[in-house]
């Protein structure tokens, strides 16, 4: 039936051809099953979303609840349902305690990451010409970033295994270099040194493009999908100094960082970022349910509010922003968060995580690198480590471990954008079962190195 009928996102249509999907159909906590009856330890938490860990009474609940009272409830012409007031108020207050941010204003609500990205790209649009600056529209994303697959945001996305036949990047969107330290540093190059080069390519591109055409920049706090990159030393103090200096916006995609994945409740506070616009999803509803929030800053919100009666109806927004299900759903889920302290177990567990998978993969001639901050870590492969050597264009070594992982048991993600295998559980795992996935990766790996060579 599957293969008649359902066409697969993100997957490789002549595979799912040839060998059928995998299905799976029951999960509690961190642990998945298929349709088979094997169970595996989802290390991966979905796409980086299960924040909460599966099967949560509590969320299906208040899903239950609201679709009784309140089945559906728009925010269109002023309308609104007392759940979305409610989250808007609380995610801003959060925000603003939670990532030093008391410059946020208000909250937009949509369904997915790529929707946010999307508001966020016509809401800097908008803000300028509302600020008489019709030229400033450009936008500069990083090389390996993810943000998306809508339009707008598959074009920010710098990986350009997802642009190629889309007709993609459009127009105006512009890509600077990824600031991935241990994979694109020079021999003998300091982090500080590389933080710089980084700084000086933004600063070029900026000037090669004019600055009074570069509207914003966007970047993840902490790069997921392209490899699990975190900013190198200084990184984003001195980009955003950068940025100040010539009036461009930052735009920082938290879909993935934020509600506890880097083990504060949000990137922005764990890298000092002041961003302009903030957009979240995934870990918002610990994807029980599709939603997404954009935080605007009040610079932004100012502006809109003096135009609004003079320039008419804010033209943008979607049947299910703010669906009252979700907003009940997300309550929900941050009562989670809260009462278990998942944050704080995100930062107590990231480090035997990253300690765990060290240990356990130390010395392997393939390994090349294992790094992470919270419950976010990557596993990076090259052919030899000392000298930097990567793996033939084509083979794709973390395809082959993540392949033999799944059969023994646990699933990590094989991203991308370089050979890198991600772990990012539900931040309710243990110790133990930390330390059971990584066991079984171990051994996952041992059974692939022969495949490897
Ligand atoms: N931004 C980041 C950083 C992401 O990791 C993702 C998805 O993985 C997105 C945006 C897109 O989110 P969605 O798939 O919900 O559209």
């Amino acid at each position: 039936m599957d293969r008649n009928s359902l066409f697969h996102a993100v997957s490789s249509l002549s595979d799912v051809m040839k060998n059928g999907p995998a299905i799976y159909s029951q999960a509690e906590g961190v642990h998945l099953r298929n349709h088979a009856g094997k169970d595996f330890i989802d290390m991966g938490a979905g796409l980086w979303c299960v924040n909460v860990g599966y099967g949560r009474d509590e969320l299906a609940d208040a899903a239950a609840q609201s679709m009784k009272k309140l089945s559906f409830q728009h925010l269109f012409g002023g309308a609104a349902s007392v759940s979305a007031i409610e989250l808007a108020d609380r995610l801003l207050t959060l925000f603003r305690e939670k990532a030093a941010a008391p410059h946020m204003a208000r909250v937009f609500f949509g369904t997915s990451g790529s929707d946010a990205n999307d508001t966020a790209y016509k809401l800097v649009r908008y803000f300028n010409n509302m600020r008489g600056l019709p030229k400033k529209k450009k936008f500069i994303a990083r090389l390996g970033a993810y943000h998306g697959l809508t339009h707008a945001s598959s074009s920010l996305t710098g990986i350009s295994a997802y642009h190629k036949d889309f007709d993609q990047p459009i127009e105006g969107v512009l890509h600077t270099s990824c600031p991935h330290y241990f994979g694109f540093s020079n021999a003998g190059e300091t982090e500080v040194e590389f933080t710089d080069r980084m700084v000086a390519d933004l600063e070029a591109l900026i000037a090669k493009e004019g600055p009074e055409t570069i509207a914003a920049f966007i970047a993840e706090p902490v790069m997921g999908t392209g490899g699990v990159f975190l900013p190198p030393e200084g990184y984003f103090e001195k980009i955003q100094a950068v940025l100040d200096r010539h009036d461009i916006l930052l735009i920082a995609d938290e879909v993935i960082t934020g509600f506890g994945r880097t083990g504060q409740w949000f990137g922005t506070g764990t890298y000092k970022l002041r961003p302009d616009i903030v957009s979240l999803a995934k870990g918002l509803t610990s994807a029980y349910f599709p939603m997404s929030a954009s935080i605007v800053s009040n610079r932004i919100w100012s502006v809109l509010e003096a135009v609004s009666e003079k320039n008419g109806t804010f033209m943008h927004g979607f049947t299910y922003s703010g669906h009252p299900v979700g907003c009940a759903v997300a309550m929900a889920n941050l009562d989670v968060i809260e009462r278990e302290d998942l944050v704080g177990n995100s930062a107590r567990l990231g480090p035997h995580l990253l300690g765990a998978l060290k240990n356990r993969l130390a010395g392997h001639p393939y390994v090349a690198d294992v790094r992470g901050v919270g419950l976010m870590v990557g596993v990076e492969f090259m052919a030899d480590r000392a000298t930097r050597k990567s793996f033939p264009e084509g083979s794709a070594p973390h395809k082959i471990v993540a392949r033999h992982a799944a059969q023994k048991g646990v699933l990590t993600r094989a991203l991308p954008f370089v050979p890198v295998n991600s772990f990012s559980p539900p931040l309710s795992i243990t110790a133990a079962d930390i330390d059971e996935a990584a066991d079984r990766y171990a051994s996952a790996l041992t059974a692939a190195t022969p495949e490897l060579t």
